[in-house]
């Protein structure tokens, strides 16, 4: 059932380059704390979002400082992964009718026994993402490992019934981790509750540095013309991503700028069966307009060509309007980009200082912001220089490896 992605080791070192020495420091000494500890992580997708491009990362940096850390992945046919796009969705507030059918109900805890029957049992710690997997941990109940529960979502206000219905699951692990405070459900129980927001790799080929003029060329070559000013939008193909705000932003800041273009660069995920007919739907607004592009992983974009468009386009969106962190906001950052996004859940602890100005709550205020940043230069590379220094400060790879394996050492500590 569950499978293991292949993945090597990483260099902690390089980052003694851009951050501090006291981080790295620690980090090194935790690993020779927890030396040998076995450690995995589960999702439910190799490719597609945030947790698989955390992971892709993380896990080899855990291994070079000595962890025995594996990632595997849940298998699922598209009627489990329809359901826990529903739970999903559910955990951000969508209601889930579904939820209440029996049936259900039993498929999802049965694709869960399936999983954890299959599970390897040797490894010291699990740590289960999101909702998918959730009940792996009921289902391992001769488990003397210790079980951590990390949620991506901004899980503030959960639908009830179907927060009620995955609670009791998520109340048998050993703690659980919320990218913020906010995001904690009120009732749930549970020994350890801790907040830690996500991280990039400053290294991978989504991060790495490439020469501007790299960058222009790949763009060019995929039919942008570099003599007029690029906007774009990088997520999975998802309501929450809000892509038609993002298009009719576009479409009124076009009334001021001329020749504005908009790429809309998409991702589809094993777990995330509705990303198809959101592509349609955003493939015909295109077929209306030369100007606007649609992309995605099916069609050529992979890291490097989203790296290229992170640093070329002039500004980047991101409408969300409800959103875990964001990494795509990170990302961008990292890369002296300025960004526009939604005030929505995670993307303010990052657009803080004066990026806060360029957090918008409507498709006008998008808009407005478009067209008085691409007015502007001197103050796109200013604000492109501060999402840098915060980044560089808060959200890479390092950060999160010292606050996850702090919390690992103080439970099995214990
Ligand atoms: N991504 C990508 N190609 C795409 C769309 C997204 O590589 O066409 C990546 C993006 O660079 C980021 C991740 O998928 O690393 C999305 O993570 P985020 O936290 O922004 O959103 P999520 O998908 O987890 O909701």
């Amino acid at each position: 059932m569950l499978y293991k992605i292949s993945l090597g080791t990483s260099d902690i070192n390089k980052y003694r380059l851009i951050q501090s020495r006291e981080l790295i420091d620690e980090v090194v000494s935790l690993g020779k704390d927890l030396k040998g500890l076995r450690l995995c992580h589960i999702n439910s997708t190799p490719f597609g979002g945030g947790v698989a491009e955390l992971l892709v990362s993380y896990i080899p940096l855990l291994r070079v400082l000595g962890i025995e850390a594996d990632w595997q992945v849940i298998r699922g046919d598209r009627h489990f992964f329809t359901i826990t796009k529903g739970l999903h969705n559910a955990l951000q507030g969508a209601p889930l009718e579904e939820i209440k059918k029996q049936s259900v109900r039993r498929r999802y805890l049965s694709n869960n026994l399936s999983n954890a029957r299959e599970l390897d049992p040797n490894y010291d710690v699990f740590i289960v993402n999101d909702p998918q997997p959730a009940a792996l941990r009921h289902y391992s109940p001769e488990s003397k490992a210790k079980w951590i529960w990390r949620c991506h979502v901004d899980s503030s206000q959960p639908d009830a019934t179907v927060w009620n219905f995955l609670r009791p699951y998520i109340q048998e692990y050993d703690a659980a981790v919320f990218t913020t405070k906010k995001f904690v459900p009120k009732n749930l129980r549970l020994g350890k509750i801790t907040t830690m927001t996500p991280a990039i790799c400053a290294f991978s080929s989504k991060n790495m540095f490439i020469k501007k003029y790299v960058c222009r060329e790949m763009l060019e070559n995929l039919g942008f013309d570099h003599n007029r000013f690029l906007v774009t939008q990088v997520s999975r193909f998802d309501r929450w991503k809000d892509p038609f705000g993002t298009i009719s932003a576009y479409r009124l800041a076009k009334k001021e700028i001329p020749g504005l273009q908009l790429a809309m660069i998409g991702s589809f995920a094993q777990d995330d069966p509705e990303g198809w007919d959101m592509y349609a739907d955003i493939q015909a607004e295109a077929n209306k307009d030369d100007d606007m592009f649609i992309y995605s992983n099916l069609t050529g974009i992979g890291n490097m060509e989203v790296n290229a468009f992170q640093r070329a386009s002039d500004v980047i969106i991101q409408k969300s309007i409800r959103e875990g962190f964001g990494l795509v906001v990170a990302e961008a950052l990292w890369k002296e980009t300025p960004v526009i996004a939604g005030n929505a859940g995670g993307i303010p602890l990052q657009m803080t200082g004066n990026l806060s100005n360029y957090l918008v709550n409507s498709v006008e205020e998008c808009a407005e912001k478009i067209v008085h940043l691409l007015r502007d230069p001197a103050l796109c590379q200013r604000l492109g220089e501060e999402g840098k220094e915060i980044v560089t400060r808060e959200f890479l790879m390092p950060r999160l490896v010292r606050d996850e394996l702090r919390l690992i050492k103080s439970l099995v500590n214990k």
